[in-house]
């Protein structure tokens, strides 16, 4: 039997749209993939040579549970250079198996039966980390109207004596919004006032069209209570290497390295020599312009699509817009969607209650599939 927690956490959503697709293409259908929220890029050739240079090297042990000594200072580097962060390498910078490992340990360490944990909505699976720790997600709300900044009111409805963590994203997955500066400000203000310990996860830090990124930890009072999350994932297109950081004062890192001890001791090797290479280049910037000009398109597509509204996202690989007119159930227009003309979406509904009547579109395929995609998409609803 599994344990009785485990009636609390779900599966992901997204699985039953991967499953359809699998099941599509293994009968032959061209499916169109907007569905998947990664980068669809090969490794830049450099990243990929220094694992190559480290296996030849004989990198192949387990390393220490805070990370290479090299990759500390590049990651410390880059905190103090993109971020106006001062992360110690040695005792404040921790190296993870992805910035899944990150939340999920932040979420542990600090976590537990009895406490709760603020959590956008919409947003990634969270929640699940959360109801594992055994402790009580509680949803706060993203708001359309403003491009899908927290609402401070709904956070302020969250918060109770039992709140021990707030996670915070920017730029989000799935709305591609930006955390703007008086939102931040704000943020800072309440998490001051509540005595909160902040998570931040910027895993789309580098792709960002429009706004600035601001990182929680950097504002005033801040750094104490806030642990950074960022990786290599979905900057350097390198999500099966598993490489994700940290950086957290020391007095939190404690915990942190003791969940991380009993867990997986340490990120992969081999994926740690290669991301020497790419924290602190610029070798997303590549990846980045062709985001921007999918974006663009996107953008214009919907613009022709009556009823799929979206907010301009500033950032990460997605667009958020509403159901198209004269649909109101995002599951079956996904399911049929893909069904009859294989264009693969996400329902919003994944993401938390404010998804309801919205759809992920993630840009992460070229210009050339994404026209094709809707144009499959306005046929099909000209054929409704
Ligand atoms: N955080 C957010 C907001 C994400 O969208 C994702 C992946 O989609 C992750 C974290 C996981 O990243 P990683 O591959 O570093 O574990």
């Amino acid at each position: 039997m599994p344990a009785q927690r485990m009636e609390q956490v779900p599966f992901s959503g997204i699985r039953e749209v991967f499953e359809m697709c699998d099941r599509l293409e293994a009968a032959g259908e061209d499916v169109i993939h907007l569905e998947i929220g990664r980068p669809d890029f090969d490794t830049p050739e450099p990243i990929k040579q220094a694992a190559v240079e480290a296996l030849d090297d004989g990198a192949v042990h387990y390393t220490s549970n805070y990370g290479i000594a090299p990759l500390r200072e590049a990651v410390a580097a880059k905190f103090r250079a993109d971020n106006g962060l001062d992360y110690d390498p040695d005792g404040e910078v921790v190296v993870t198996a992805g910035v899944t490992e990150a939340v999920f340990a932040a979420v542990l360490a600090f976590a537990g039966p009895g406490d709760e944990v603020l959590v956008p909505d919409p947003a990634w699976t969270y929640h699940a980390s959360v109801r594992i720790a055994g402790a009580e997600p509680v949803a706060y709300d993203l708001d359309p109207a403003t491009g899908f900044q927290p609402d401070l009111d709904s956070l302020a409805a969250g918060v109770s004596d039992r709140t021990t963590l707030l996670i915070v994203n920017s730029p989000n997955n799935p709305t591609g919004g930006v955390l703007d500066a008086e939102t931040a400000a704000a943020i800072r203000d309440f998490a001051v006032e509540h005595d909160l310990l902040v998570l931040s996860d910027e895993i789309y830090e580098k792709i960002i069209y429009e706004g600035t990124h601001h990182s929680l930890a950097a504002l005033d009072g801040m750094y104490d209570r806030t642990i950074t999350a960022n990786g290599c994932s979905k900057a350097y297109s390198m999500t099966g290497w598993r490489l994700g950081y940290l950086g957290a004062p020391a007095h939190l890192i404690d915990s942190l390295l003791r969940i991380r001890q009993y867990t997986t001791l340490c990120a992969p090797t081999l994926s740690q020599h290669a991301a020497v290479r790419a924290v602190g280049s610029d070798l997303h910037e590549p990846m980045v312009e062709a985001f921007a000009a999918r974006r663009e398109r996107v953008l214009e597509r919907l613009a022709d699509v009556p009823g799929m509204d979206a907010p301009t996202p500033g950032g990460a690989l997605y667009a958020f817009p509403t159901l198209p007119a004269g649909v109101d159930d995002g599951w079956p227009f996904v399911r049929s969607l893909l069904e009859d003309t294989g264009v693969a979406l996400v329902p919003g509904s994944v993401f938390g209650a404010v998804g309801e009547g919205r759809v992920r579109i993630a840009y992460s395929n070229s210009i050339d599939r994404i026209d094709e995609a809707f144009d499959r998409l306005e046929a099909w609803l000209d054929d409704r």
